[in-house]
């Protein structure tokens, strides 16, 4: 992404900025809170911009309120929250298009941030919408995506915008994200682990198939090792198995071995009578799994495993689960592989949202070098695809001949 430009490459001094950021935080039954990871993440972006500074417009989507006003949705609780962590007023905008956002914007003072309301309240934000974009972009001189989360989308707020402001950047956030995968993934050092976990084969055959291209070992969990287990010929009871990615998982098993890349496979597994948490459960070999019964996380034997092939890595990326880690009784593998690969000497990068659950509930978020705020947008760079929030920067910088 060497085209891209950065918002600290650019004069935004004494200028109004509109910034895309992601607010998008999880909230209890009663509308706290509940983890403001996301909310933290942009503010080396708006620091920076107060200290030089700018008018912030912050805008976001929150939820899915697919084009109605909801009010459980409103921005007003990240208003409250942001303001509280800059220790600064966040002047909160009942609306993020027309006459409303455009005077607040008009008559604010360099230095003042305002958050405009939620933009999925209007369904053109979701199409696309060129008029929605355009009068997004009416209330800035200087456009900036921070939102990596939502990169992987065509929204207006990240992709219609770009075409009708002159200057366009990325913020901090999104260049950390950046500067990490591409360390990662087209500039590894050597050994190169990847962790592919999760339920399904089918949402991540891309991914296995670019990573394929470039790891030395790739560790497969979760119930997508199922079907290549099934595909190797053992027998997995009544576990999840995608029968129509038997064929593919079977390719996938070939060019891994073509390519000299090491596999590594679960040997055995916590099974269980029934899929719920007061399931009856043992352990038993993968060659062992009983008739009927299910496949429900890794066993003590594949966390050895595994974690073995962690030893000399020095590059780790983990996408899903090794287990169904929401029930307390089939979370131990994904809990113990957290230690593992946060314990490694190497650089660790971990993506997608299931995955980052389980680590901040593991305790070890610090740990790990990098875990990713975007989960749809880490799992489509993992698959080797541009991000078209990313696209639409870089077109508006060459556009406008900002490319560096
Ligand atoms: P994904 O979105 O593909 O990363 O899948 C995450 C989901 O996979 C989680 O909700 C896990 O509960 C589920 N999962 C992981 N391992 C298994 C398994 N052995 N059987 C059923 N579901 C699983």
């Amino acid at each position: 992404m060497e085209n891209i430009v950065y918002i600290d490459e650019i004069d935004i001094k004494d200028k109004t900025l509109l910034i895309r950021a992601d607010f998008n935080v999880p909230l209890d039954q009663n509308g706290n809170i509940t983890d403001d990871t996301r909310i933290r993440a942009v503010l080396p972006t708006i620091n920076y911009c107060l200290d030089e500074n700018t008018k912030i417009v912050l805008m976001s989507h929150m939820g899915r309120p697919k084009g109605k006003k909801v009010p459980a949705l409103s921005l007003l609780v990240v208003a409250k929250r942001l303001s509280r962590l800059l220790d600064k007023e966040v002047k909160f905008v009942n609306d993020c298009i027309g006459e409303l956002p455009e005077n607040i914007v008009k008559y604010a003072n360099y230095g003042d941030i305002i958050l405009l309301e939620n933009l999925r309240f209007y369904p053109e934000e979701t199409t696309n919408n060129e008029e929605f974009g355009k009068k997004l972009a009416s209330l800035c001189d200087i456009y900036v995506n921070d939102a990596f989360a939502t990169a992987h989308r065509s929204h207006a707020s990240n992709v219609a915008v770009t075409r009708f402001v002159k200057t366009c950047a990325a913020g901090f956030l999104i260049r950390k994200e950046l500067n990490y995968f591409t360390r990662a993934i087209d500039n590894p050092m050597r050994p190169f682990v990847a962790i592919v976990g999760g339920a399904k084969v089918s949402g991540k055959i891309e991914v296995l198939s670019n990573l394929a291209d470039r790891v030395d070992k790739l560790i497969i969990g979760g119930a997508m090792s199922n079907t290549f287990l099934k595909a190797l010929g053992h027998d997995v009871g009544s576990s999840l198995v995608e029968d129509d990615m038997i064929e593919y998982a079977k390719k996938t098993l070939e060019k891994i071995n073509e390519k000299r890349i090491k596999l590594y496979l679960p040997v055995d597994a916590v099974v269980a009578d029934k899929f719920a948490p007061d399931a009856e459960t043992k352990v038993t070999t993968i060659q062992e799994v009983p008739k009927g019964w299910l496949v429900l996380d890794i066993g003590p034997a594949t966390v050895t495993l595994f974690t073995e092939a962690l030893q000399n890595a020095k590059t780790i990326v983990w996408n899903g689960p090794m287990g169904v880690f929401e029930f307390d009784a089939f979370s131990r593998g994904t809990s113990a592989l957290v230690s593992s690969v946060a314990n490694a000497y190497a650089l660790t990068i971990v993506g997608g949202g299931d995955t980052d659950v389980a680590i901040h509930r593991a305790g070890e978020f610090a740990k790990m070098s990098y875990v990713s705020t975007g989960g749809g947008a880490f799992l489509e760079l993992l698959e080797g695809k541009t991000l078209p929030g990313i696209e639409a920067l870089v077109d508006c910088s060459k556009k406008n001949n900002l490319k560096k």
